[in-house]
């Protein structure tokens, strides 16, 4: 079943191109995807749309982000070999992979005990071995692994989470996909204790970030 085929392989050089076109320029971040093998992170039925730069439906209601998207949101952290990053909504576990293929130490949280479970299984299967799967919160972020070379939210934010920024390291990076039914994805650089640089550009759509449930 964990097989990555010469036709899985020739189906990514295409991908990789599409989004090449697209306008992602980062080597690092291309080459990443031309490694990875997509297909084996989306349920067996998809698998023939695996590669196609599309988002698709994963367990749980939730879906894997589109490849153009994760590269668009991976060039903007600008990632460095052993940089420490956390990312928010783990979900299939398709941008942790992306990451660790870059060389950083990967932090990830994921609310929904459902996709915690099937990715903690599944990431190391193929290879892929995060520093830490947090079944937990993402508002919150991680304090007790704070502060990070950069952030990374995969679902989309009502608000910037307040925790998150407080979590970054000076000149560190936070990319957050920003708004309720369309997102702008949104770089906010920390600059010193006390000031941060925001860029915001295009918009995106993403599966909502959600409140943690209220225990009663
Ligand atoms: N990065 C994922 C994209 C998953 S979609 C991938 O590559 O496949 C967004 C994920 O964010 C979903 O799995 C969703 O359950 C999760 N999520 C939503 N709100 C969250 C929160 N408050 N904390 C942590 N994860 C959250």
């Amino acid at each position: 079943m964990l097989n990555d085929s010469t036709k899985h392989k020739g189906l990514r050089n295409q991908l990789v191109d599409t989004i090449e076109r697209k306008g992602i320029k980062d080597k690092k971040v291309l080459e990443a995807i031309r490694n990875i093998p997509r297909h084996l992170f989306m349920d067996s039925g998809f698998i023939d749309f695996a590669y196609q730069d599309k988002p698709f439906p994963i367990a749980a209601e939730q879906t894997i982000s589109q490849p153009y998207t994760v590269a668009f949101q991976t060039e903007l952290l600008q990632v460095k070999p052993k940089d420490k990053i956390l990312e928010v909504g783990t979900g299939s576990g398709y941008q942790a992979a992306v990451l660790i293929e870059m060389g950083a130490e990967v932090y990830s949280i994921e609310r929904q005990k459902e996709l915690f479970n099937k990715t903690r299984k599944f990431l190391p299967k193929i290879g892929y071995v995060p520093k830490k799967l947090i079944y937990g919160d993402g508002y919150k972020g991680l304090t007790e692994k704070a502060p990070f070379d950069s952030i990374i939210v995969t679902a989309g934010a009502p608000f910037v989470p307040k925790a998150l920024l407080k979590q970054l390291k000076i000149n560190g990076r936070l990319v957050i996909p920003v708004g309720e039914n369309t997102q702008k994805m949104t770089l906010i650089i920390r600059k010193s204790e006390k000031e941060f640089e925001k860029h915001e550009f295009g918009d995106f759509r993403f599966v909502p970030m959600l409140k943690e449930v209220e225990k009663k």
